[in-house]
């Protein structure tokens, strides 16, 4: 026996009964002496005389072991065995074997079905008492660890369990610190990154942080503040004591301050800003910090000045714009004066469209900030200039001297604007056309004197611009009229009304018709016919003979291209130019592109210029002629003798074809100069190798004379004329091959 077997003897192991056996035998004398013998040594003995016996008593009351004779009827130990170990609730009970013929296989079945000891028979008292202790002891002591190891499991598992709620908690801690930490920084970053100026204060106002932002619009860097009170950036001239109070009432009050207030950067300038106060209260709801954010108003304010500013004024010239002169006008109206004499002036500068041309708009933006800054030196403070519209500026002036003030101040202005304008890189001749209306006679309203003035200027601009147009109601029907024309005319391509129509040049010695000049015609809609001489210079002051005159080149190059396909009409085309057109300087590239869409050869081009306009810019003009003529194309010099140019002078300009104007062909044989003037300028043409055509011949009489006078050709309603463009073949017997 092993010593630990030994202290585990049934008192000492158990307190109270050594223990409880069940012996089962079939023989009465061994149940008997087991009986005994145990009941002797205190143990509770129960008896069982079968197998079937025994398992009913233990499965009813289970004992601390079983003594079970192994040779029985009708169910034999093992049996017994077997079933107790099979069944959970009685397995655990040690079973020793008792048995007279202990064979070895016999002792090995015993331990396979589950018993703890095997004792022989014939029993030893002492043997059986000590096993029977040892195994009892045994088996109770296995009771016991394994209800110590329950409850020692169940203390884990209570203990697990209790752990991994603290886990779980302080995981959940952690989390929740991480989330705040991560909170705290984005707060951070945002604080370090915001635009807005921001600054943290300890509750008394102390500064405990700004951020960059603050840093940049007020000058400080965090060392130059922090510890300062942040009264530091407030400006103190501005605001009093009341204030601080007031403010740190509300933020006491209601947790937060908005407001304007004027801030002070490190360098002393002050600017003002909406700024926002916020309480940061602890968790005793005790004031601790106050987080402020501001934002910079002064340059809103700036835009909102600027914003009102051109709402009110012209921004390319910084002048007040109608809508200010409105007010003004109306204070005028309140309070003129008995005797002063109101006038509103338009001033309009003359060619501004070439300026923009050749210059580009920004020298014409240039040249109209130049002139607004003269208006305004020539005018007295009072006055109120303003740009009505691109070139036209309108100056509505007081005076207590009558017309003659009026006039004073328009001669300033004329003198000014008259003039040379030199401008840092750009130097242009300038003048300038002048409308007066006078308040109330030509108006009561500012828009009525201001439409009066114009038409005035519009009649100061037809007359050659040099002189002032005073308003009259007679000038106001006919200048109505030219402003609706215009107005017309600058439909009239897109409309369609235009067409071109061909008036013949014949050879004067032969008769044929050597040529035709395309004559324009206009047909609005609702107007019927307009001549030539009537809408051409309107559209020249306008501007509008550029298009027009784009479209007559292409129309006559298209004309004479069908002409060509269909062979007949005449061999050349003379196409008439307007001054304006010839200073243009993609003019040779309009005619060539005229030229080339519709495939003729340059030599049935021919061009009409006026005497006047050679005169404009001449280098600029023999230049282009020159390249003209360099095409190919023939040019010739239209209304001969109308201008003040001499014929030797005429020596400059490549033209081939010298036109005598229509006056000196009808005064021949009216006048008496007529014919020697007529002979005098064929003869010189001829000298400069140019030819001469005669325009207006009428009668017989002129085209024999102009014909022996050696005159090439000869154009007039004699001759045939103006057709349009289909009738003429038939009618001059160049009908379609
Ligand atoms: P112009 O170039 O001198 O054209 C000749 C003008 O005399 C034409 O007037 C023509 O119809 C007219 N005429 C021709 N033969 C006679 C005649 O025997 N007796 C009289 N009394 N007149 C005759 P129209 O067509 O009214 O043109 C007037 C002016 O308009 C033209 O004078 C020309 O300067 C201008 N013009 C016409 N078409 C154009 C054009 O396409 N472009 C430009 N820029 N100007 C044009
Ligand atoms: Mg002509
Ligand atoms: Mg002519």
């Amino acid at each position: 026996m092993r010593p630990e077997e030994q202290a585990l003897s049934p008192r000492q192991a158990h307190e109270g009964p050594p223990g409880e056996v069940l012996v089962v035998d079939d023989t009465a004398e061994s149940l008997a002496y087991l009986c005994e013998l145990l009941g002797r040594q205190g143990y509770a003995v129960r008896s069982a005389p079968d197998g079937e016996l025994a398992l009913w008593t233990v499965r009813n009351s289970p004992p601390d072991l079983v003594l079970l004779d192994v040779r029985m009827p009708a169910m034999d130990g093992f049996e017994v065995c077997r079933r107790l170990k099979a069944d959970e609730r009685t397995a655990g009970i040690p079973v020793i074997f008792l048995s007279a013929h202990v064979e070895r296989h016999d002792k090995a079945r015993a331990f396979r079905s589950g018993a703890v000891d095997f004792i022989g028979k014939p029993l030893a008292g002492e043997e059986v008492l000590q096993r029977v202790a040892t195994h009892i002891a045994l088996a109770r002591a296995t009771k016991a660890l394994a209800r110590e190891k329950r409850t020692l499991e169940e203390r884990v598992r209570t203990r697990t369990e209790a752990l991994e709620r603290t886990v779980a908690a302080l995981r959940g801690e952690i989390a929740s610190r991480v989330a705040a930490e991560k909170r705290l920084r984005l707060i951070a970053s945002a604080f370090e990154v915001s635009l807005s100026p921001m600054f943290i204060t300890d509750a008394e106002g102390g500064i405990l942080a700004v951020n960059p932002a603050f840093s940049a619009a007020m000058g400080y860097p965090p060392a130059a503040c922090v510890g300062q009170d942040i009264r530091l950036i407030i400006d103190a001239a501005r605001h009093d004591e009341g204030f601080f109070r007031l403010l740190r009432e509300t933020v006491q009050a209601e947790g937060r301050w908005t407001g304007e207030l004027w801030c002070r950067r490190q360098d002393g300038n002050q600017f003002p800003c909406l700024a926002a106060l916020v309480a940061v209260r602890d968790e005793d709801e005790s004031l601790v910090n106050h987080v402020g954010v501001f934002h910079d108003l002064s340059e809103s304010r700036d835009a909102q000045t600027l914003i009102e500013f051109l709402t009110h004024h012209d921004p390319l010239t910084g002048l007040p714009n109608r809508i200010l002169v409105r007010d003004r006008f109306r204070c005028i109206e309140d309070d003129a004066q008995p005797g002063e004499t109101v006038a509103v002036i338009c001033v309009n500068l003359n060619r501004f469209r070439d300026i923009n041309d050749f210059f580009g708009y920004g020298a014409g933006n240039q040249v109209l900030q130049w002139v607004a800054g003269q208006i305004g030196d020539c005018v007295p403070p009072r006055d109120t200039v303003f740009r009505e519209a691109g070139d036209e500026f309108v100056l509505i002036h007081r005076d207590d001297g009558g017309l003659a003030g009026v006039q004073s101040v328009i001669d300033a202005i004329q003198s000014r604007l008259n003039t040379d304008m030199s401008c840092d890189e750009l130097t242009t001749p300038l003048s300038v056309s002048v409308g007066v209306a006078l308040y109330p006679d030509d108006g009561a309203t500012l828009d009525a004197l201001i439409a009066s003035a114009a038409l005035a200027m519009a009649r100061a601009k037809a007359q050659g611009g040099r002189d002032p147009v005073f308003f009259s109601a007679g000038l106001d029907h006919a200048a109505r009229q030219r402003f609706d024309l215009a107005r017309r005319l600058r439909h009239g391509v897109a409309r369609g009304e235009f067409a071109l129509w061909y008036q013949p040049q014949v050879d004067a010695a032969s008769g044929r018709i050597v040529a035709a000049e395309a004559l324009l015609r206009w047909h609005p809609a609702d107007l019927g016919f307009v001549s030539p001489a009537r809408f051409i210079p309107i559209a020249e002051e306008t501007g509008c003979i550029i298009d027009i005159g784009a479209w007559v080149l292409h129309t006559a190059c298209a004309q004479i291209a069908a002409w060509r396909a269909a062979g007949c009409g005449p061999r050349r085309v003379a196409v008439n130019l307007s001054a304006r057109q010839l200073v243009r300087p993609d003019l040779c590239a309009t005619v060539a592109r005229a030229m080339q869409e519709s495939g003729i050869p340059p030599d049935s081009l021919e061009l009409e210029i006026t005497e006047s306009s050679l005169m404009d810019d001449v280098p600029r003009t023999i230049a282009t002629l020159r390249e003209l003529h360099g095409m190919g194309v023939s040019l010739s010099l239209d209304d001969f003798g109308t201008g003040y140019s001499s014929l030797s002078y005429l020596k400059r300009f490549p033209i081939d074809h010298l036109k005598i104007d229509q006056s000196f062909v009808s005064a021949l044989f009216e006048e008496p100069d007529a014919e020697a003037i007529v002979r005098a300028i064929i003869g010189l043409a001829h000298n400069m190798r140019m030819d001469v055509i005669a325009e207006g011949v009428e009668t017989d009489a002129q085209r024999r004379f102009l014909a022996a006078q050696g005159c090439d050709l000869l154009q007039g309603y004699l001759l045939g004329k103006p057709l349009p463009a289909d009738a003429f073949p038939h009618a001059h017997g160049h009908a379609p091959r």
